[in-house]
């Protein structure tokens, strides 16, 4: 079974003061075992909510599941309680994120927050926990992994933090790594080699990957597949080759064009995206890229997309693709 995670529509929704915020609205999305799924958008698209959702890391309230499925090999983690999704959390599936400070403990040693997660899920008595987490330190990199074994998260640089927190998510090798903008705050090589550690140790340990980003410079080389979010909603999906070549979304098109190429002397070139995404206290009622859209017809301010599949892996929320797209405007154009 390559089947590993199975997200069916999926509703996620924060209750405030001013309202209820639709963070995700109707996502749909799997990932096999071993390969690497990229979550890409603008901030605010629900991507991060998402992914945090399938690990219940939300707080809820605010937050709530109001629809949808989360299958887990099989089981659906949307059911579960705290105390079982305890047991998947950091075994099963583990997370890393933007800033390591916020998911580093500041008052104890790196190796001790390896061994901690080994000793509780793994059942290993401390001194192997110990070697465990010297061979992780090293798997990830780190030069003298002994001797930072013992010392502290301030005592390592950006980049040395984000390789021990792989170390940690790492340790009990999980089915599933979430990754959410885990190279965001680093420099650009060294970003390029936390991506490269991260696929090497994928092939390595025959993990599935969640990346998230909103870069979707970032994802070209180690992504299979590609779900673009926007306004929380998967507007485009498909294999990398599909998204980068044959995009068929104006928001894929728009990211693209964000895209600084290596190949190509583009400095000051890159085009953004222009307009903001829409308020998700009030969803618009047709497409919500609508008013950033150049090709916005009629029938897009009133009606939302439906879901275009354009191959097996690749589809799209969008009228444009859509098999009535010739006729559709003229119909909606008359009635107005
Ligand atoms: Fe643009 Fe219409 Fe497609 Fe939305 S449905 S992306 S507004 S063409
Ligand atoms: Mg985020």
């Amino acid at each position: 079974e390559r089947l590993l995670l199975d997200v069916k529509d999926l509703y996620v929704s924060f209750d405030t003061y001013a309202g209820e915020v639709q963070a995700v609205r109707g996502v749909t999305f799997h990932v096999n075992r071993g390969e690497t799924l990229a979550i890409v958008g603008e901030s605010g698209c629900g991507k991060s909510v998402t992914a945090q959702t399938v690990m219940q890391l939300i707080p809820m309230p605010p937050g709530r599941i109001k629809g949808g499925n989360i299958f887990f090999e099989g089981k659906d983690l949307s059911k579960y309680s705290d105390k079982q999704m305890e047991k998947v959390r950091g075994k099963d599936i583990s997370m890393i994120f933007q800033d390591p400070m916020t998911s580093l403990n500041p008052t104890m040693k790196i190796g001790k927050q390896i061994m901690e997660g080994l000793m509780k899920h793994q059942k290993l008595p401390k001194d192997e926990a110990k070697k465990r987490a010297i061979e992780m330190l090293k798997l990830v990199g780190l030069p003298n992994p002994g001797k930072r074994a013992d010392q502290y998260p301030h005592e390592f640089s950006g980049g040395m933090r984000q390789r021990a927190m792989i170390a940690i998510a790492l340790a009990c090798n999980p089915k599933l790594l979430i990754a959410d903008e885990p190279t965001t705050a680093l420099d650009v090589t060294i970003q390029a080699q936390i991506m490269e550690l991260m696929k090497d140790l994928q092939v390595k340990l025959d993990t599935a990957i969640i990346l998230i980003t909103h870069d979707l410079g970032v994802v070209a080389k180690v992504a299979d597949r590609i779900a673009v979010m926007y306004a929380g909603v998967i507007i485009e999906s498909g294999t990398s080759e599909e998204i980068f070549h044959h995009p068929q979304h104006p928001y894929t098109w728009g990211l693209l064009k964000s895209v600084p190429r290596l190949d190509m002397e583009t400095k000051g070139r890159l085009v953004p995206i222009y307009g903001t995404p829409p308020d998700l206290f009030a969803p618009p009622k047709g497409c919500p890229f609508a008013p950033r859209c150049d090709y916005a017809m009629k029938v897009c301010k009133t009606y939302g997309p439906v879901r275009t599949n354009l191959t097996e892996s690749h589809y799209t929320h969008c009228w444009l693709q859509h098999e009535w797209a010739p006729k559709v405007d003229d119909k909606f154009a008359k009635g107005g």
